[in-house]
């Protein structure tokens, strides 16, 4: 097809070819004509020249020896003769002054040469006279010679020759047909010769040029119709053999490149991102099938158009601006969308726009590739949320708190923190359940959260914070004060829950930073301040100083020795004898002691506080139950019918465990529960009355007894005794301490005698260090316990001293 359009194209490169060879011989064949044509030209001259000569030099002799003899019969003969001449027309003799004497016809005589002959040339006349040479001369004009016979006649004064001259017009004849049939045979000859060179040439072109084009252009036709590229390369080495090999290297190249392509594109069309190409004016030139599902739209939809068909008007102006600033300097922009799809639900997307450059670096179109990241949006703000935020209350978390510290430490403020802990919360919580807490939490942060502007945290359960910050220290402190007053008047009114109206009381720690506390320092210091507020009875304020800092850090570094002690066992169990009020050992205290590895023995003073901030102390408790348990156990395999007082915390009393852990110990050493007598101290009735009653008596119905210790110190009433199920009352030592000096004491002691009484409660007095004392106890039928009569010793020792003495 490409050849027949070759063929048939005056442009093609055969028709010029032809053209040319043509044209060129039509040329040289002009050239060649017009040399003939000049030869036969030049050789026509040079012949009618030679015959003019020996004309001339004929005439002249035979004239002139006529004119000499004056034999003038000869003188017309030769006229005559010359007159005859095929190509001889005009005869005349002149003289120097170009008179005519003799002339072909009468006529003429006498007459001036110039008027017969056209083109006669007086000069020429004058120097043939005086020279004697023989000359011609053409006239083009008239295609003919003019020839000058120079005449010698006699002297009419002796001593000077007299010269005519013959003047006769010869026609010179130079003629195309002349010319042509005299040369035909060579114009033949060389219009033969061309025309084979010619038709060489043209067959030479033809083979090397022509065809090799023809058959590269079908190739490559071919190729486009996707066959393969089949090029013959002949002649590597001519300039047609280095074009196949470009072609073929270039369509090598090319394959390579759309093999590439071809990946690329799949790649671009499986994207899972949305892909779109525009151009530099931003409209839509391709969008890959990731982003029509993304944006709902067809294809012709969106092609053509502009990417503004995706907005909502809701991304801020200054995205854009940001967007075309960075476009235009060239380089790739990141950012978000709010946008939205065909159906026009919105969506945030993420979007990276990088301009395509031409190979001379010029921006033509921009690439867009496109996420859909509202969920991940939307759970990238839950999860801020959650790292950021109190679920219950929606306030900022301690978190927040701890960056929001840190951030305002750049600045140069004195920060101050206000630390708000709800009292009895666990009380509430035990009584109402969580989810009337989680109300009296809510309504309570939503209480302090409208007192004051400053930030406010919620940092779990029952805490709150409040960040301030204040120029100086002095309007610091002033404005803690004050926040605190207004806290604290707030929660004397009462909070709306559910359908109660209840008042919750609430401690207060606060602590102002230095310029070198970190936010978890001043956060723990507002904690140790309102811990020592809430030991204070709550509904308190304490601000933190340094000694309860130093006293909190010494009781955290106790905690956590004490229970590697526990697992190290490094308790020990001492016991304390218990005298009958006829003096007779009637049983024991069971205390217990750390023997700490490098501080030696220490008090239980010490570390059971420390063991109560945590659940620590029922660890420990079990662990002296369940050495108590065992020495009871020995005792009564031995017949020995004492009892043992084994110290229980509240905080046990209160723990779901407290029953089983009992229990089990006395069915694991098969134990006469009666035996045991656990001392509770009056803190089992500040929480959770209810259900601890409700142990004691489960217990109380094995046989197990129970104590109050230190009674007396306690803020309880008499008349909650009686709801407890309890065998014995000690009487605190500070109350034994007094007698018999001290009357208030003896009063009080002989009071809570009274009332054991009534109540068939066995009383066992503390601290007996004196005989008055002990004979005190006997008198009143106490049982004694003291130093009196002995200090507590560990169990080995105790039972060496009562049983083996
Ligand atoms: P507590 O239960 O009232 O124990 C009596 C405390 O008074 C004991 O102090 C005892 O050594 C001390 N004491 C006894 N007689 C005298 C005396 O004549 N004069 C003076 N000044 N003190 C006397 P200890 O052993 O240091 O225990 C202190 C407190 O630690 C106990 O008071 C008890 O509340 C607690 N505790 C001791 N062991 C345990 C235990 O195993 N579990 C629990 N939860 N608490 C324990
Ligand atoms: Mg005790
Ligand atoms: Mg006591």
């Amino acid at each position: 097809m490409i050849a027949q359009r070759i063929r048939t194209n005056r442009f093609s490169l055969r028709l010029r070819l032809l053209f040319i060879l043509l044209l060129s011989a039509f040329v040289l064949m002009l050239i060649a004509t017009f040399a003939i044509w000049a030869e036969h030209h030049r050789q026509s001259h040079k012949a009618s020249q030679q015959e003019i000569l020996s004309i001339g030099s004929l005439v002249q002799g035979s004239m002139s020896r006529a004119i000499r003899m004056q034999a003038y019969d000869v003188i017309e003969e030769i006229k005559a003769e010359l007159q005859a001449h095929r190509r001889i027309q005009r005869v005349v003799r002149v003289s120097e002054a170009a008179v005519v004497i003799d002339a072909y016809h009468p006529q003429f005589i006498g007459a001036l040469a110039q008027e017969l002959f056209v083109g006669l040339n007086k000069e020429q006349l004058i120097n043939t006279s005086q020279s004697g040479l023989l000359a011609s001369e053409f006239v083009g004009a008239a295609n003919k010679y003019i020839v000058y016979v120079p005449l010698v006649v006699p002297a009419v004064e002796l001593g000077k020759p007299q010269r005519h001259v013959l003047l006769f017009e010869y026609e010179h004849r130079d003629d195309w047909q002349q010319a042509l049939q005299h040369r035909w045979l060579e114009l033949l000859l060389a219009l033969g010769l061309l025309t084979t060179a010619g038709l060489l040439l043209w067959w030479y072109l033809q083979q090397k040029i022509a065809s090799p084009i023809e058959h590269l252009l079908q190739a490559i036709e071919d190729f486009h119709l996707g066959k393969t590229l089949a090029i013959t390369q002949a002649e590597p080495l001519s300039e047609l053999g280095q074009l196949t090999s470009a072609i073929n290297n270039m369509v090598a190249r090319r394959q390579q490149d759309e093999m590439e392509l071809l990946k690329l594109s799949a790649a671009i069309e499986q994207s899972q991102d949305g892909i779109l190409i525009t151009n530099k004016a931003g409209v839509i030139h391709y969008v890959n099938s990731a982003l029509l599902s993304l944006s709902g739209y067809k294809p012709e939809e969106l092609i053509g158009q502009n990417p503004r068909i995706f907005g909502t008007g809701k991304t801020p102006v200054t995205t854009f601006i940001d967007m075309w600033t960075t476009l235009n300097a060239g380089k790739a922009w990141s950012g978000e969308f709010i946008n939205k799809n065909s159906s026009g639900i919105e969506y945030i997307e993420r979007q990276t726009i990088s301009p395509l450059r031409d190979p001379q670096g010029k921006i033509t179109h921009f690439v867009g590739i496109k996420r859909d990241i509202t969920e991940e949006k939307a759970l990238a703000q839950r999860l801020h949320f959650l790292a950021y935020y109190d679920v219950l209350t929606h306030l900022p978390n301690r978190l927040a708190l701890l960056e929001q510290i840190a951030v305002r430490q750049k600045h140069p403020t004195t920060q101050g923190l206000l630390m708000i802990n709800i009292d009895r919360m666990k009380f509430i919580n035990d009584a109402r359940g969580y989810s009337y807490g989680n109300q009296v939490i809510q309504r309570f942060a939503e209480r302090i959260n409208a007192l004051s502007p400053h930030f406010l945290a919620h940092l779990g359960a029952d805490s709150f914070c409040i960040l301030l910050t204040e120029n100086d220290k002095i309007a610091l402190n002033e404005q803690c004060q004050q926040t605190a007053d207004k806290v604290l008047l707030a929660s004397k009114q009462p909070l709306n829950v559910l359908d109660d109206a209840l008042v919750v009381s609430c401690s207060l720690g606060i602590s102002i930073a230095n310029t070198l506390t970190v936010g978890d320092e001043l956060l723990q210091r507002a904690e140790t301040a309102m811990h020592i507020a809430k030991r204070q009875g709550g509904n308190n304020l304490a601000y933190y100083n340094d000694v309860d800092g130093k006293q909190a850090l010494l009781m955290f570094q106790t905690e956590k020795a004490l229970r590697l002690g526990l697992e190290h066992n490094e308790l020990k169990l001492y016991l304390q004898s218990q005298l009958d009020e006829q003096g007779q050992l009637a049983g024991a205290e069971a205390l217990v002691r750390w023997q700490h590895p490098s501080e030696g023995l220490i008090s239980p003073g010490v570390f059971i506080p420390v063991a109560e901030r945590s659940d620590l102390i029922i660890a420990l408790d079990n662990w002296v139950l369940q050495q108590s348990c065992q020495v009871l156990a020995s005792w009564q395999k031995q017949g020995k019918k004492l009892t043992l007082s084994v110290n229980i915390s509240p905080r046990h009393v209160r723990h779901v465990d407290f029953v089983s852990d009992v229990t089990r110990l006395l069915d694991f050493y098969q134990l006469d529960a009666t035996a045991l007598v656990l001392e509770v101290t009056e803190g089992i009735l500040v929480e959770d009355i209810t259900a601890s009653i409700a142990k004691m008596q489960t217990l109380a119905a094995l046989g197990v007894q129970f104590a109050i210790d230190d009674f007396g110190t306690g803020y309880s009433s008499l008349s909650y005794i009686r709801n407890l199920p309890v065998q014995e009352l000690k009487i605190d030592q500070s109350f034994i301490k007094g007698i018999p000096l001290h009357t208030n004491d003896v009063a009080m002691v002989n009071t809570i005698i009274s009332v054991a009484r009534q109540l068939g409660l066995r009383l066992v007095a503390e601290g007996v260090e004196t005989a008055e004392q002990n004979a005190f106890c006997q008198r009143e039928g106490l049982w004694a316990q003291g130093y009196f009569i002995d200090k507590p010793l560990p169990v080995v020792d105790w039972q060496q001293r009562w049983f083996n003495p």
